[in-house]
């Protein structure tokens, strides 16, 4: 495992007596701080040289004061995907040039949520609507950074298996799958990896897994019968990405067979403008935010339209060739990109949350 290495505990006092803390302790070893305000661990935090590093090291363990399972907010400008976003935690141990939760969080913190009992209420009430829904772990945080240590995917999957509607997306860029082997998914749970070019991976992706190891878990996950997701985001332009890219496609498919892929996601390099002084003073030898960027309806920074169609029509080309039936979608594209890229708008196919839930509803066994 090539995480951050954490190097201090705060735990809340609120939640000293759950019996998730002894666990999480006990795996990881290290002295905690109890502290009775989270100030203490945010001046802890802001006070080193670089918060943003030290918010990965830090760990602080608390209660989801708020809602565990919340809309993904998506905007109104771009097709959004319907998602729900279950919040277990938020920040990361690795370390990605590009991460937005660089800049999300003040400061950012590496927390992890404590209070499972008030998570498991709220899975149970969503789990009573009868409607498809798709939730993943894996938007404030990485889905299976905490696998060693907390350990949460041994409830999650086995009680997203004993439902039939709703799915669970675990997104990672680790290789901590071991403990999935033994549980009861019933195909409701789907592992995902994001995917980027070896380049990419070397250059904008300090402390995660090489590609390689991200297929082999891939492997090993379809296998044990997982269904799988591929998320190829950020795609970056830099010279000589295109044949990487196509390489990175090549490979994808000569390890996993394209039935098992539930979908694949596609979505070009966009940040928002708070974003470029911390890259450039944490990852000063980064180029990736030098290209051709205009900002979008959302106030993100995004390449040149004309430029993401053309690497889209690419991508698309060569994931088709060897998967036709493979569902690819946008995570905030429009209309006039999918119309140029793909030869339609989710519009015309009963919009996108639809044709991801038809997805799910295909690969996972659901019940509408
Ligand atoms: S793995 Fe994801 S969450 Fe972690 S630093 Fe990279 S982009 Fe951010």
């Amino acid at each position: 495992m090539s995480f951050m290495p954490i190097k201090k505990i705060f735990i809340d006092q609120q939640v000293l007596e759950l019996c998730e803390i002894e666990l999480i302790k006990s795996k990881l070893n290290l002295p905690a701080e109890i502290v009775s305000h989270v100030r203490v661990v945010f001046d802890y935090v802001r006070s080193a040289n670089d918060p943003v590093l030290c918010g990965k090291q830090t760990l602080y363990l608390t209660a989801n004061k708020g809602k565990f399972i919340k809309k993904c907010p998506g905007t109104r400008f771009y097709n959004c995907c319907g998602y729900h976003i279950l919040n277990v935690g938020t920040f990361c141990t690795m370390d990605c040039s590009y991460c937005i939760l660089q800049s999300y969080f003040h400061p950012p913190v590496l927390q992890y949520f404590v209070n499972h009992r008030d998570m498991f209420k709220e899975l149970d009430a969503l789990f009573q609507v009868k409607k498809i829904k798709r939730i993943g772990t894996g938007e404030f945080t990485d889905s299976l950074i905490w696998e060693h240590a907390a350990g949460l995917s041994s409830a999650l999957i086995p009680k997203f298996g004993r439902q039939r509607h709703a799915v669970l997306e675990l997104k990672t860029k680790t290789t901590a799958i071991e403990n999935l082997k033994t549980y009861d998914h019933n195909f409701k749970t789907i592992v995902a990896w994001s995917l980027n070019t070896d380049t990419v991976i070397a250059h904008e992706e300090r402390d995660t897994q090489p590609l390689e190891s991200r297929l082999n878990a891939a492997k090993i996950c379809q296998s044990w019968g997982y269904p799988l997701a591929f998320h190829f985001d950020p795609i970056i332009i830099y010279d000589g990405c295109e044949k990487d890219y196509e390489a990175v496609v090549r490979r994808l498919f000569s390890t996993i067979h394209p039935e098992n892929i539930a979908w694949i996601s596609l979505g070009t390099f966009r940040y928002m403008p708070q974003l470029k002084s911390i890259i450039e003073k944490r990852f000063p030898l980064s180029k990736i935010i030098y290209g051709e960027f205009i900002p979008g309806l959302d106030n993100k920074m995004r390449y040149f339209k004309p430029l993401r169609i053309e690497l889209y029509k690419k991508m698309i080309s060569w994931i088709k060739q060897a998967a036709p039936d493979v569902l690819v979608y946008y995570c905030m594209e429009d209309d006039e990109v999918w119309r140029k890229t793909l030869g339609f708008i989710p519009k015309e196919r009963g919009g996108l949350s639809k044709m991801l839930d038809e997805s799910a509803f295909c690969h996972c066994g659901l019940e509408r």
